[in-house]
């Protein structure tokens, strides 16, 4: 997997290092020499991660790197910190501008690749899930935001693995006063598995050794490796200068480490900043997840649309083909209906439709499936049924309609609704769906020229 990285940094000697580093790993890199170009070239360029330089003489890195995130055209690239004095106050003040990680001059190989390759990946996903939430947003039906906009404030379930009670005990106590946070503390890689089971954390936050033992990088690829904790943000804690335990963590899928004993601050901003986009990650999904549902349910009833149905009918013969029984499809008009609209109004009219959708879905069965063809026309599929009983069902459904009158507020009595219903008798040796569809919808022309509110049948394909 490699990617486009853009290298900035006022320095030619250092631009070149690190040219020559990555791309003898197959990466595409671009270079910037100050601040202000890096902003352009970003944009232009759209890289996959930027290696930005802290000292620069125009605009410093944490100026730029506040910069990208504000852009709405940057803020999804990871960027990672070259700092050359790496004090716990730099990172904390890096985090804050939006930095993903940092590195020390001079680089240690290990170290770098590691991370670039973590985050390349990470970018990837997000890349992909942004890429169907766009899908959402051009059919307006979810809002535009970045992950910087996220709040963190609303909270998050923390799970500690630490290697002694005390650190646990210091880390939750930050993470509570600081953040607002009643992390879980665990002792081995079984209770931090079992409990995360049962409470879901956002974040883990793992050391290298748990207090009973337990190895935290196991514990790291346990959670990647099952569905219920694979979204989670993991951070993971290792011995100052372990390098290969950072490394490996990264590869392991660890979202980010830190090098413990640390600052709390640093603490903090780590587990803010990777709440913040447990949070947007699970905002994106759920975006699509969305996107996905508007995608087949009709919004004014809440039932199937069109195409779902078609897509139904497909298994509903499969079925058929499977027992050698036969199958109802019922096309469904409500009578009448422009009058009401014109003589009550649209609202009317769509409370008509929805109360009467309700009734449709209570004189059916489970295994049937109704759905919105379009403006007053319905469309149920009924598998494993023969003639007589799909008679019954249209007839009860056609009864439920005529029965009541409809509750609508401005109406004082309620509105008298009639249906009128077309059914069709399908097997397996009707071929495809649209043949059976067709002959409900003949059947519907009868009722609606027999007089209206009533039951016909098409005649039984030969
Ligand atoms: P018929 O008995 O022959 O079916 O007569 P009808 O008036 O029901 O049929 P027609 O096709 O002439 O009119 C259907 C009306 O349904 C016209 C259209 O404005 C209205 N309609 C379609 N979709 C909606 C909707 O979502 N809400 C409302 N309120 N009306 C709708
Ligand atoms: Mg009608
Ligand atoms: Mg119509």
């Amino acid at each position: 997997m490699s990617g486009r990285v853009l290298v900035v940094d006022d320095v030619a000697t250092n631009r070149l290092l690190l040219r020559a580093k990555l791309s003898s790993a197959y990466y595409d890199v671009v270079v910037a020499e100050s601040g202000t170009s890096a902003l352009d070239i970003a944009r232009r360029e759209q890289p996959d991660m930027i290696i930005l330089d802290v000292m620069m003489p125009d605009m410093d890195g944490f100026a730029v790197c506040a910069a990208l995130k504000e852009d709405e055209e940057t803020a999804h690239i990871p960027v990672i910190m070259v700092t050359a004095l790496d004090t716990p106050e730099e990172r904390v003040r890096g985090l804050e501008a939006g930095a993903d990680d940092f590195l020390s001059k001079p680089f240690d190989d290990l170290a770098l690749f590691a991370r670039v390759r973590n985050l390349m990946r990470m970018k990837m996903m997000f890349d992909e899930l942004r890429l169907r939430d766009l899908t959402s947003r051009e059919l307006g039906l979810t809002d535009f935001v970045t992950e910087h906009e996220m709040e963190v404030e609303t909270g998050g379930a923390v799970l500690l693995a630490p290697p002694s009670d005390a650190s646990g005990a210091s880390w939750a106590e930050a993470l509570r006063d600081r953040l607002g946070l009643s992390p879980i503390l665990t002792h081995s890689e079984r209770e931090a598995l079992n409990l995360a089971r049962l409470e879901l954390p956002d974040l883990f936050v793992v050391h290298r050794s748990l207090i009973e033992g337990g190895d935290g990088l196991r514990l790291v690829s346990a959670l990647r490796a099952r569905p219920e904790t694979r979204q989670a943000a993991i951070l993971l804690v290792v011995e100052p200068g372990d390098v290969e335990a950072a490394a490996t963590g990264l590869d392991l899928g660890a979202s980010d480490y830190i090098e413990a004993p640390f600052d709390v601050n640093e603490l903090v901003a780590r587990v803010r900043s990777q709440l913040r986009r447990k949070r947007y990650s699970d905002r994106l999904r759920s975006n699509v997840r969305n996107g996905l549902m508007m995608a087949v349910i009709d919004p004014l009833t809440g039932i199937y649309n069109r195409r779902y149905a078609e897509q139904h009918m497909n298994r509903v013969m499969e079925r058929a083909r499977e027992t050698g029984g036969a199958f109802a499809v019922l096309m469904i008009d409500l009578d009448k209906f422009k009058a009401i609209n014109d003589r009550w109004g649209h609202d009317a009219g769509d409370a008509v439709l929805r109360e009467f959708s309700r009734r449709l879905q209570e004189n059916i069965r489970g295994v049937d499936l109704v759905a919105r063809f379009g403006g007053e026309e319905f469309f149920v599929a009924m598998p494993d049924i023969d003639h007589e009983q799909a008679a019954a069902a249209a007839e009860r459904i056609r009864g439920a309609v005529e029965g009541r009158p409809f509750e609508v507020t401005g109406t004082k009595d309620g509105l008298r609704v009639t249906v009128s219903i077309g059914v069709a008798i399908g097997t397996a040796e009707d071929g495809d769906p649209e043949t059976i569809i067709r002959r409900a919808d003949l059947a519907l022309f009868r009722s609606k020229n027999a007089g209206r509110n009533r039951v016909s049948f098409c005649a039984e394909a030969a």
